[in-house]
């Protein structure tokens, strides 16, 4: 068997463990209402404002399903190329919580929308195919507020009964490094099919991660604890850590795992245990009477897959075939889909090699540094190509060209005005290089003569003299072609 070099281990003295990870992904629907109700889901509104009779479970109300929100969920299920279930059910799951006013939440539990799927992860040694198990529709509950007050607990339930999604990947995921990609991936997909916005600050989506470990070599599989409601992928990393070196500690002492529901302590980087594991039938599923099966027809379905666009490995695929990128350099523009418009509407009129590297490189260092999105970038995509044919047709030269990209980044002005305004034009005449050429030599005649007497180091020492004199802006090629002349 190969190595693999990316291998993630935990070792103990002679004892090398793996870590098996499988994940709980709930995605917010992007949907304006409600998944059984019309009340509206923006985020951020004021508390209890969202909130209609079905969500407060006031008695006698009952849930209409929205029939845009089970076609978000089938769209994610063709992205996952999954199997998409023509026939699903409504079940009620119960359990008491303060926030949960019906005391049950509905769920899909024995039949899903959608059924098994995957995920091609691009990792940095090869693809990875991870397991999709299957993807339920459910409903949010509300939040409990503990901190407004040190006596009372709030509620607000404007979140009771956005629609979820909530994707089970198999247990194929062996290091932090793997999550950090699924997790990348799957929002990467739902943002291209407009069916969660991914916005993990909002909670729109996150996990509960369930780790396990085993010798290395071994079949079977360890017992599992499963780490509750975790909003980001480095905290998701992290408490993957520190979860599989407590357990691997546990085995190297002779004890063994209990399967139990664990809580990761953000600010002190650890595991708590919260509650043993539940098992289903403690949650006393049933179907909901309130709701029929849902059906849905091929027809439905096939219009739906109408409406996928080009997803990113498709996509990816496209850019190397068809604009000869690395496949480095094709992920990272395909990441997503504000990056991939942004890329193609610069190449529309630009060098491709040139362009790639520039967003690459300078654009994505600056908007790092300002914080911005690629949507929000002061250097629109029309100017960004206005610049590199500038480099291209050796108006500017590329040292030039990133002082004129500082200044666009600035405000977005016209590259072509901002060379004109500070007179930054490349210097291409010969007869204007020849005499500062003259000048250099001229300046520094000892130099001069070493290099005639075989010194040839010194030619970069006079290349370098006539740049600086120039300004920067002389043609660096025509400096060395009249160079070689002049000495
Ligand atoms: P539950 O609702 O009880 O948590 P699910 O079947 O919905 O059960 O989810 C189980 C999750 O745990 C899946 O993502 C699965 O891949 C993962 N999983 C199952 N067994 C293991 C294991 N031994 N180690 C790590 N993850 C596991
Ligand atoms: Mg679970």
């Amino acid at each position: 068997m190969s190595k693999d070099k990316s291998e993630y281990l935990i070792t103990r003295k002679d004892n090398q463990y793996e870590v098996v990870i499988g994940l709980e992904v709930h995605a917010q629907v992007t949907s304006e209402s409600k998944l059984f109700s019309t009340s509206s889901t923006k985020f951020g509104a004021e508390p209890n404002t969202q909130v209609s009779l079905v969500d407060a479970a006031l008695p006698g109300m009952l849930p209409v399903i929205n029939e845009y929100c089970v076609k978000q969920a089938i769209k994610t299920g063709i992205g996952l190329k999954a199997k998409i279930n023509k026939r699903s059910v409504f079940d009620r799951k119960n359990y008491f919580y303060a926030d949960l006013p019906q005391g049950y939440q509905i769920s899909q539990f024995k039949d899903p929308i959608v059924g098994e799927g995957k995920v091609i992860l691009d990792m940095p040694d090869g693809q990875k195919e991870v397991g999709i198990e299957r993807l339920h529709l459910e409903q949010d509950a509300g939040k409990s507020i503990h901190d407004l007050d040190p006596k009372n607990t709030f509620v607000d339930l404007n979140r009771s009964g956005v629609a979820l999604m909530e994707i089970v990947s198999k247990p194929d995921l062996r290091s932090p490094d793997e999550v950090n990609a699924y997790v990348k991936k799957l929002r990467s997909i739902m943002r291209y099919l407009g069916t969660c916005d991914g916005n993990m600050q909002e909670g729109s989506l996150r996990a509960d991660v369930n780790v396990s470990v085993r010798k290395k070599g071994s079949k079977a599989f360890g017992t599992r604890c499963e780490i509750k409601n975790v909003n980001s992928i480095k905290f998701m990393q992290m408490a993957i850590e520190h979860e599989a070196n407590r357990q691997v500690d546990l085995i190297e002492e002779g004890q063994s795992i209990d399967q139990e529901t664990r809580l990761f302590d953000t600010k002190k980087n650890e595991t708590r245990s919260m509650r043993s594991k539940e098992d289903a039938h403690d949650y006393r599923y049933f179907p909901d009477p309130d709701l029929l099966p849902l059906e849905v027809s091929d027809d439905f379905i096939e219009k739906l897959k109408l409406e996928i666009p080009e997803l990113p490995d498709e996509k990816k695929k496209r850019f190397i075939e068809k604009f000869k990128l690395s496949p480095y350099e094709a992920t990272i523009l395909v990441s997503d889909n504000e990056t991939s418009n942004y890329f193609e509407n610069v190449i529309k009129k630009s060098d491709v090699k040139l362009a790639t590297n520039w967003i690459i490189g300078e654009l994505f260092a600056a908007l790092n540094e300002k914080n911005l999105e690629i949507t929000e970038s002061p250097i629109s995509a029309g100017n960004l190509s206005k610049l590199i044919n500038l480099i291209k047709d050796g108006t500017i030269s590329g040292k030039i060209a990133k002082t004129v990209f500082e200044n666009m980044m600035e405000g977005d002005k016209d590259p072509k005005k901002i060379v004109e305004e500070k007179g930054l034009k490349q210097e291409s005449d010969p007869k204007a290089l020849e005499s500062l050429v003259d000048k250099v030599i001229d300046d520094n005649r000892e130099k001069a003569t070493e290099y005639k007497s075989g010194k040839v180091k010194l030619f970069g020492f006079f290349v370098g003299q006539v740049m600086k004199v120039s300004g920067g802006k002389a043609n660096p090629q025509l400096v060395n072609e009249i160079l070689k002349k002049k000495l």
